[in-house]
């Protein structure tokens, strides 16, 4: 019997959520629930850690999952590796979507970095307002740097304030982003260096677009590497592969 685990937490898992439910395949939706925001859904759902690879297992053979589909965020590594490690025991097959990664163009100014960690020390003295839109999770790193740089921050949750670079602005919105906003945002707060993970896709695209248009440079952070995998960018092609498994 078909019985999917996905493991969610970006809009194209949300998005192939809706057409498992559509095509009425059995599957329990997964969050972390790292945000407090969460879009509706019309699959049943459980939230919350599974406690790690030994969780993870025991959740996959006591719910006897036959399929997994990590959606997770590219950088969401840690759930990656234990999806591929419990599945790899247990012989279930695994897909991951995941979207491809954005491409500097010629009229990019991009210093790639490996991690979080290289990309505070990447920052030089003369990037005085920095925009961060990382997330929640990694902005105490920033919180030792010098006070000469100030972050402009966007996040989704409130974060704690005691962990958070001192001077910043805080903006709390979920995306999707337009260009237009993104320029004048970055205009009224005199931007001058992004920090950004290489997430692709287009919901937060456009403050890359707005970089290239106001000569700005962008520390873009790679992708954790991950093990091999067999792997799609889109709900499409990830329904394509679940139907040609089953
Ligand atoms: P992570 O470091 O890979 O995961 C940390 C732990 O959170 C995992 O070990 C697991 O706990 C739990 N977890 C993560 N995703 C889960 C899921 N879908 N269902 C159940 N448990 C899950 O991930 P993260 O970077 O903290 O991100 C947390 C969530 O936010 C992910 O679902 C991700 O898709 C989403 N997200 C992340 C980013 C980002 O930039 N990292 C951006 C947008 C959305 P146990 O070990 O206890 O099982």
């Amino acid at each position: 019997m078909t019985q999917v685990l996905l493991l969610g937490g970006t809009f194209d898992a949300h998005v192939l959520s809706n057409r498992l439910d559509a095509a009425g395949i059995a599957c329990t939706y997964s969050f972390a629930g790292a945000t407090q925001s969460r879009r509706e859904q019309a699959l049943p759902t459980r939230v919350g850690g599974f406690g790690g690879i030994v969780g993870l297992t025991h959740y996959l053979q006591a719910h006897k999952i036959s399929h997994v589909i990590d959606a997770t965020h590219p950088f969401a590594a840690q759930m990656s590796r234990h999806a591929i490690a419990a599945c790899g025991a247990l012989g279930i097959p695994l897909l991951s979507m995941e979207r491809p990664p954005w491409q500097a163009t010629a009229h990019d100014q991009w210093t790639h970095v490996a991690d979080m960690e290289a990309a505070a020390c990447t920052l030089r003295p003369h990037h005085h307002r920095v925009f961060l839109a990382i997330g929640r999770k990694q902005l105490p790193m920033f919180a030792s740097l010098s006070a000469s740089h100030h972050f402009l921050l966007r996040v989704v949750d409130q974060p704690d304030a005691p962990l958070l670079p001192a001077p910043h602005a805080l903006i709390v919105e979920r995306g999707p982003f337009q260009l237009d906003d993104e320029l004048a945002l970055i205009r009224t707060h005199a931007i001058d260096c992004i920090i950004s993970k290489n997430a692709g896709g287009k919901d937060t695209y456009a403050k890359i677009k707005a970089a290239r248009q106001l000569h700005l440079p962008v520390i873009m952070v790679n992708r954790p590497s991950l093990p091999q995998r067999m792997q799609c960018e889109t709900p499409e092609e990830a329904m394509q592969w679940l139907r040609s498994q089953l």
